[in-house]
């Protein structure tokens, strides 16, 4: 399955418990925000959204990545676009 990835950095302070959670997705840069990645590698330019490949359970711990953050910086959507998380 497929999930985008989207990081507010406007609402990221920096908590890095997406980064605890799910390493292999979630990255600080320097501006302390956190960036996405696709298994642990940044193809092409750094960015604060990515469209990846992944399976149920790297599904599950990105979800819980992304339930860790404080500010809800973190949205996923599904590879069809609906919002699985933060529920709507
Ligand atoms: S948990 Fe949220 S605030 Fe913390 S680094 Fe990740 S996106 Fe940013």
């Amino acid at each position: 399955m497929k999930l985008r990835i989207v990081v507010d950095p406007d609402l990221c302070i920096g908590a890095a418990s997406c980064v605890t959670i799910a390493p292999e997705t979630f990255q600080l840069n320097v501006e302390n925000k956190a960036e996405v990645l696709d298994h642990g590698v940044q193809e092409g330019e750094p960015s604060y959204e990515r469209t990846i490949e992944c399976t149920e359970s790297e599904k599950d711990a990105i979800i819980l990545g992304a339930q860790s953050c404080p500010t809800l910086a973190i949205t996923i959507f599904d590879e069809a676009g609906a919002q699985l998380y933060p529920e709507v």
